[in-house]
C-alpha cells in the first residue's frame, strides 16, 4: 500500500520550507515592534470552545470543524481559527484581569474540512493578533496598519484593504429585521444556502459568490447606511486614524466577515494575485465574544492571515524573499591539511552569520570543487591546498565575475563578512 498525506494537508520542506522561515522572521520582528507578545494554544480544544462561541450558523462550524471523540468520550475539535482559543486561554488564565491593553500573536496551524484548491487547504497557517481590553477605534486602525505592515515589510505590494462597519448590539438588530425583509421579497433568487442563512445569519449573504444572490444583494440594504450614533462616530475615527498612519483603505459596506462575534470594524485584505481564493487576511472588532464565554466581558479587535496565501502572493510578486538560499562562501580543501584548516573556519563564519559550505570530500581535485561551488549557487569559493598553506594564504574567487585573489587565510572571515554585508 502507498501512503500518502491526507488531501489538503501539505508537506513543507527544501527551499520553500526556507522561504517560509524567512517570511517567519520578519512577521516576528513586525510583531515585536508593534509590542505584541505571542501565544501557543494546544491544536485540540473541547468543541464548545468553537460551537458555542464562534457561532453556529458559520461555516467553520457548521461544516468544517474536524471533529473527534477520544477515548474517555470526550469531544474534541482541531483548532480550525485562532480567536475562540485565544478567548478560552485569556479567560482561563485571568490575563483579562491584568492592565491592559494587552497585545498578543500567534502563528499556528489551522484545520479546516474544506474542498481544497489553489490557497485553500485543510491544515494551513494562519499568523494573527488581538488587542484586548480597548475599545477606541484608534485600537482597530492600529491592526490595520499592522497587518499593512507585515504584508509590506514581507515584501507583497498589491493588495487592497476594504473597510466596513458591522455596527453593534444597538442598530445591528434593527437592520437585520430590514435586510431580512428585503431578502425575503426575492427569495426566489436565492440559492438554496443563502435561504437557510436568511434565518440564520443574514448578513452572511453578502458573503456569496453565487451571481443570483450578488445581483440581489447589489440592491440590498447597507449596514453602513443604518448604524447608530455611537458606532458610525466610531468609524469616522477608525478611518481618520487610517488617514493619519497613511495607510490606504477603501470602504466597502458588503464586508461582513463569516463570523458572528464582529462589532464594529470589519476589515478584509484581497491580493489580486490569488486568483479565487483572494483573501489575504481579515479581522475586525469582536466586543462581543469574551461574553459568550460566561465570565468576562471586554473588547477586543483582532485579525488572521493566511501563511499559504501570502506565499503565493509573493512567489506571483517575485518577491526577494523568494530568492533561494544559497551559500555565501564556499570552502574548498585540497588535501588533508586544508580540510583541517577550512573546517574549523566554517564553523567560525557560521557561528558570526556567514552561511559557509565546506566540501567534506578533501580528495575532489580544485576542477570538481569549483564545479561542485557553483553548482551550490555559493557567492566565493575559498581555496586552499598545500601551497596556500605554506604562504598563509588562501584563493578567492568572486564565482559571478570569477575575479580572483589571494588573501592571508587570517582575514577571509572579515573579507567574506565586509563583502555580503554590502550585498544588496
Ligand atoms: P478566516 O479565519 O476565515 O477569516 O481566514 C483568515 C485568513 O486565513 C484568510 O483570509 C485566508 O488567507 C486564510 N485561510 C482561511 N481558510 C483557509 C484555508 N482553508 N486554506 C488556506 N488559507 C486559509
Amino acid at each position: 500500500m502507498e501512503l500518502k498525506s491526507v488531501r489538503g494537508m501539505d508537506d513543507l520542506f527544501g527551499e520553500e520550507l526556507l522561504r517560509w522561515r524567512r517570511v517567519e522572521e520578519i512577521v516576528r520582528n513586525v510583531f515585536s515592534h508593534f509590542g505584541f507578545a505571542e501565544i501557543r494554544t494546544p491544536a485540540l480544544e473541547k468543541i464548545e470552545v468553537f460551537s458555542r462561541t464562534v457561532g453556529d450558523a458559520t461555516d467553520i462550524v457548521e461544516k468544517q470543524m474536524y471533529t473527534l471523540t477520544d477515548i474517555s468520550k470526550e469531544q474534541l475539535v482541531l483548532r480550525p481559527e485562532g480567536t475562540a482559543s485565544f478567548m478560552r486561554a485569556v479567560i482561563e488564565h485571568q490575563l483579562h484581569q491584568l492592565a491592559g491593553p494587552q497585545r498578543f500573536f500567534y502563528y499556528l496551524p489551522m484545520f479546516r474540512h474544506e474542498r481544497p484548491q489553489k490557497g485553500r487547504l485543510r491544515q494551513f497557517h494562519q499568523f494573527g493578533a488581538e488587542l484586548i481590553q480597548d475599545p477606541s477605534p484608534e485600537a482597530d486602525a492600529e491592526m490595520i496598519s499592522l497587518v499593512d505592515t507585515l504584508f509590506r515589510k514581507v515584501g507583497l505590494r498589491e493588495f487592497r484593504v476594504r473597510l466596513n462597519s458591522v455596527g453593534c448590539g444597538t442598530c445591528r438588530p434593527a437592520y437585520r429585521e430590514l435586510l431580512v425583509k428585503y431578502l425575503k421579497g426575492h427569495i426566489d433568487q436565492l440559492c438554496e444556502q443563502c435561504k437557510l442563512r436568511l434565518e440564520r445569519a443574514p448578513l452572511r449573504v453578502f458573503d456569496c459568490k453565487n451571481e443570483s444572490c450578488k445581483n440581489i444583494t447589489a440592491a440590498a440594504p447597507l449596514i453602513a447606511d443604518n448604524l447608530c450614533a455611537a458606532c458610525s462616530g466610531h468609524h469616522r475615527r477608525v478611518q481618520g486614524s487610517l488617514h493619519a498612519l497613511r495607510v490606504p483603505y477603501e470602504n466597502d459596506p458588503t464586508i461582513v466577515r463569516g463570523l458572528d462575534y464582529y462589532t464594529r470594524s470589519a476589515f478584509e485584505f484581497t491580493s489580486s494575485a490569488l486568483g479565487s481564493q483572494d483573501a489575504l487576511g481579515g479581522g475586525g472588532r469582536y466586543d462581543g465574544l469574551s461574553a459568550q464565554f460566561g465570565k468576562a466581558n471586554f473588547p477586543g479587535v483582532g485579525f488572521a492571515a493566511g501563511m499559504e496565501r501570502v506565499m503565493i502572493a509573493l512567489a506571483a510578486a517575485g518577491s526577494s524573499a523568494m530568492h533561494e538560499s544559497k551559500p555565501s562562501a564556499f570552502l574548498a580543501p585540497l588535501g588533508e591539511k586544508a580540510f583541517e584548516l577550512l573546517y574549523k573556519m566554517s564553523f567560525e563564519l557560521k557561528r558570526a552569520g556567514v552561511f559557509a559550505d565546506l566540501s567534506y570530500d578533501r580528495e575532489k581535485g580544485l576542477k570538481n570543487l569549483l564545479k561542485a561551488a557553483d553548482k551550490r549557487g555559493a557567492a566565493w569559493a575559498v581555496v586552499v591546498g598545500d601551497d596556500e598553506l605554506a604562504k598563509g594564504k588562501a584563493l578567492i574567487k568572486e564565482m559571478k565575475t570569477g575575479t580572483q585573489e589571494e588573501i592571508p587565510i587570517s582575514e577571509i572571515p572579515t573579507y567574506l563578512q565586509t563583502r555580503i554585508n554590502r550585498a544588496p
